[in-house]
């Protein structure tokens, strides 16, 4: 961190006006921007010199961890030979047409294309228009509307923040609800009546989205979008049966199916896919994080071939499908991912990603799971949520304007561990780079217990 004093701070404070940032206490100097300089491995220092285990890998992305010199050679060596050519109509380049092939290669069952964007925002963009447009090719142009899930995320644009069910992406922007409904979230550890088991419990979220189904009208749904597992909305995994039951419904009502997997794909639960890992059929996937494991910013699209087939007759009918950004497919970005998809493979970090994951869960469970105020640990594959309540017995939740989640994080920061506070509870995140060793997991586990002690 640096003072008042330092230019640098300076011009942070008066020029940079950070993402999801509280301005007032930016601008005055209240909270203070730690500059990341450099990262190896899971572990990334800051500019005074200090290193932290980064136990959530950037905003859950970089799963091949930090510094891999095969993917800046293979940036470097693009962006001389060529930074940019765009890839609009008859024109592209080599090395996101190579990426497209390796990423149907290694997607579930049934899909066809890739659609590069930016941001796992505006792929989700794209996965709304391409629902759209594939209902109003098939004559049924009053099938519009999108339905996901209180505590989803799924981007913070216009469209994708409406679609994301967290008050924080809402609040004063007045964002169109139109289009967009929401159901509940599959939320085990907090669902209303606890005498139900898992699948009970799946059961009646499925429920509720049939009645919201039928209250709206079948013939007004273009589609259901989810994250495999929800991630920023505190770590949920889906109890037993939902996906299953989930698909049944839709296929019941011809409703698409958008897997939202910018942080379940490339690995993070021990599967390439979190589609695969659930057994879902999705219609359209949504990709980012992994793919580049963020080292350059690219997302994607993955259509079907049963979309691609509507998409084909559309364009067949009505001319050239008006969409597309000056840097869709850029060929830096895709030489990135091509060296960074390689290097999963080179590293096994699938099946590290589900080894060292099972071994990262079941040692926090058994350091916090009887801790009076940690209501549950849960996760799958990397992603791990320690949420705390101030009655365990009970499940009364402590009062949020404690910020104990917060507290928590700040306290394992503290102890040289980067943890992430979850919005709307107390909820600690950690989802580390998919090469974490059982030694590294053992330092987020101690220091996670002692975090908590402090707190
Ligand atoms: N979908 C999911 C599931 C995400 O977690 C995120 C980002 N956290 C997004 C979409 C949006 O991606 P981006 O921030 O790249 O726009």
């Amino acid at each position: 961190m640096f003072d008042r004093s330092n230019e640098l701070g300076a011009w942070d404070r008066d020029h940079l006006f950070h993402p999801a940032t509280e301005a007032g206490a930016h601008t005055r100097g209240e909270i203070q921007t730690r500059v990341i300089s450099g990262g190896k491995g899971v572990y990334i220092t800051d500019k005074s010199g200090r290193t932290f285990l980064d136990a959530f890998a950037g905003l859950f992305c970089v799963n091949v961890g930090y510094g891999r010199q095969k993917i800046a050679e293979a940036i470097a060596k693009q962006a001389k030979e060529l930074a940019y050519y765009h890839a609009f109509g008859d024109y592209g380049t080599e090395a996101p047409i190579t990426l497209s092939k390796m990423i149907i290669d290694r997607a579930p069952a049934g899909m066809s294309r890739v659609y590069f964007g930016l941001s796992g925002s505006d792929a989700n963009e794209t996965n709304i228009k391409l629902a759209w447009y594939y209902n109003n090719v098939l004559g049924r142009p009053g099938k519009k509307k999108i339905i996901s899930r209180w505590r989803g995320y799924h981007g913070s644009t216009v469209m994708t923040g409406s679609l994301t069910g967290l008050e924080l992406y809402h609040k004063a922007f007045d964002l169109p609800r139109t289009p967009i409904l929401h159901t509940e979230a599959p939320y085990y550890f907090r669902r209303p009546d606890t005498t139900m088991n898992g699948e009970q419990f799946a059961q009646a979220c499925v429920d509720m989205l049939e009645d919201l189904i039928l209250a709206e009208g079948a013939d007004t749904i273009a589609a259901f979008i989810g994250e495999p597992i929800q991630g920023a909305g505190g770590i949920i995994p889906p109890p037993t049966g939902y996906w299953s039951k989930v698909q049944s419904l839709l296929k019941k009502y011809d409703i698409l199916l958008i897997a939202d997997e910018v942080v379940s794909g490339f690995g993070r639960l021990g599967r390439m896919f979190g589609s695969d890992h659930y057994d879902i059929r999705p219609d359209l996937i949504t990709i980012s994080k992994g793919l580049t494991s963020s080292y350059a910013p690219l997302s994607g699209v993955i259509v079907s071939d049963k979309v691609w087939q509507v998409l084909v007759k559309g364009s067949d009918e009505l001319g050239t499908i008006g969409h597309g950004w000056t840097c869709s497919a850029h060929p830096i970005c895709a030489a990135a991912a091509i060296a960074n998809l390689e290097l999963i493979d080179e590293m096994d970090l699938v099946s590290n990603a589900h080894d060292t994951g099972a071994y990262l869960r079941s040692a926090l469970a058994e350091a916090l799971g009887n801790h009076e105020n940690v209501g549950e640990v849960r996760g799958d594959g990397l992603m791990a949520a320690v949420e705390f309540v101030e009655d365990r017995d009970n499940r009364i939740f402590f009062d949020a304007s404690k910020k104990v989640g917060e507290q928590v994080a700040a306290a394992l920061l503290e102890r040289g561990v980067i943890g992430r506070a979850m919005p709307q509870g107390d909820i600690l995140g950690l989802a580390p780079p998919l090469c974490l060793t059982r030694h590294e997991a053992d330092i987020i586990v101690e220091s996670t217990l002692k975090a908590v002690d402090a707190v």
